[in-house]
């Protein structure tokens, strides 16, 4: 299973492309447009939106020297000021970008009250870098959440997410990412990360979610909205299990993963790319269709963060 990184890089970008045109439509007009299955397709000229654009942020940030709070202000600002910034951006992270733009010291910035997926959607390229031990990743996973997104629950869902793929990455299965993730839960329940910001109540959100998607996937699928039994995803703790849910429907086929995260009447552009990075972790960038990555905006970024941790 080669290149994992660089697979779970585009595989975040193409579930989020496939999930762009569907993120504001129900289930019902996806399905009646897509099948059951939901768009499996990639468009010719396939366009993310702000997940891709945000976790490229993240990314860069990392690859950067010096001082991560710094870097990770940079390229968020970058971000809040590109052209390209126009593909219905969560509005938490606007106002913290703006208020990091400002000059406000990061803990005044963050939003403290929102537990948007917008921490977590983005997340998943700390879970990529091997060179971190399992607290630096918990560390800095929780930071670039805290940085906008200051409720405790995005804090622990975006450390879960990118253990999620870090656990992915050094050889587990999709099939054992829940125990792993509830594992996570109850250890970690008591790490205070990020002073001030983090705190127990985040991870029990986190665990309720974790143990009703062990309790979904115990029964069969009934083939139906994903979000209907595990959340719609606009928040953080919802966006990884209900992508969680969609991966593990589809263990063996991660384009039917995608498709299915994306017909839902959730967020599914942030439930797809998760899933899709989830996917890439996994089996490594062969698992995508070759043509895809000639498509997929973006691409040289991809391929050169990818390579950075392959
Ligand atoms: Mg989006």
């Amino acid at each position: 299973m080669g290149m994992r990184a660089t697979g779970s890089m585009f595989g975040l970008a193409y579930g989020d492309a496939l999930g762009k045109p569907v993120e504001f439509k129900k289930y019902p007009a996806i399905v009646a447009a897509f099948g059951p299955g939901g768009p499996t397709e990639l468009h010719k000229k396939a366009q993310v939106t702000d997940d891709t654009q945000m976790a490229l942020a993240v990314g860069w940030a990392l690859l950067s020297e010096g001082d991560l709070v710094q870097n990770l202000t940079t390229h968020f600002v970058k971000w809040l000021k590109s052209p390209d910034n126009n593909r219905a951006p969560g509005n938490t992270c606007m106002r913290a970008c703006l208020k990091l733009d400002y000059g406000l010291p990061w803990e005044q910035a963050s939003i403290r009250g929102s537990k948007g997926c917008g921490a977590n959607m983005r997340v998943t390229p700390v879970g990529l870098v091997k060179t971190y031990d399992d607290d630096t990743t918990a560390y800095v996973a929780q930071l670039q959440a805290a940085m906008t997104h200051g409720h405790p629950t995005a804090l622990a869902a975006s450390e879960l997410t990118a253990f999620a793929v870090r656990f992915l990455v050094q050889g587990a299965t999709l099939h054992e990412l829940p125990g792993l993730l509830l594992e996570r839960c109850r250890s970690q329940r008591q790490v205070m990360r990020v002073d001030g910001f983090s705190s127990p109540a985040g991870w029990d959100e986190c665990r309720e979610v974790l143990e009703n998607l062990q309790a979904v996937l115990s029964t069969k699928d009934d083939g139906g909205d994903v979000c209907a039994r595990t959340g719609e995803g606009w928040i953080a703790e919802e966006a990884l299990a209900t992508a969680l849910h969609a991966a593990l429907r589809h263990p063996d086929d991660s384009v039917a993963a995608l498709g299915r995260a994306c017909a839902t009447n959730g967020d599914s552009d942030s439930i797809a790319c998760l899933a899709g990075a989830f996917h890439g972790a996994a089996y490594g960038m062969t698992v995508w269709p070759a043509e895809w990555s000639k498509r997929i905006e973006y691409r040289d970024q991809l391929a050169k963060l990818g390579a950075a941790w392959d």
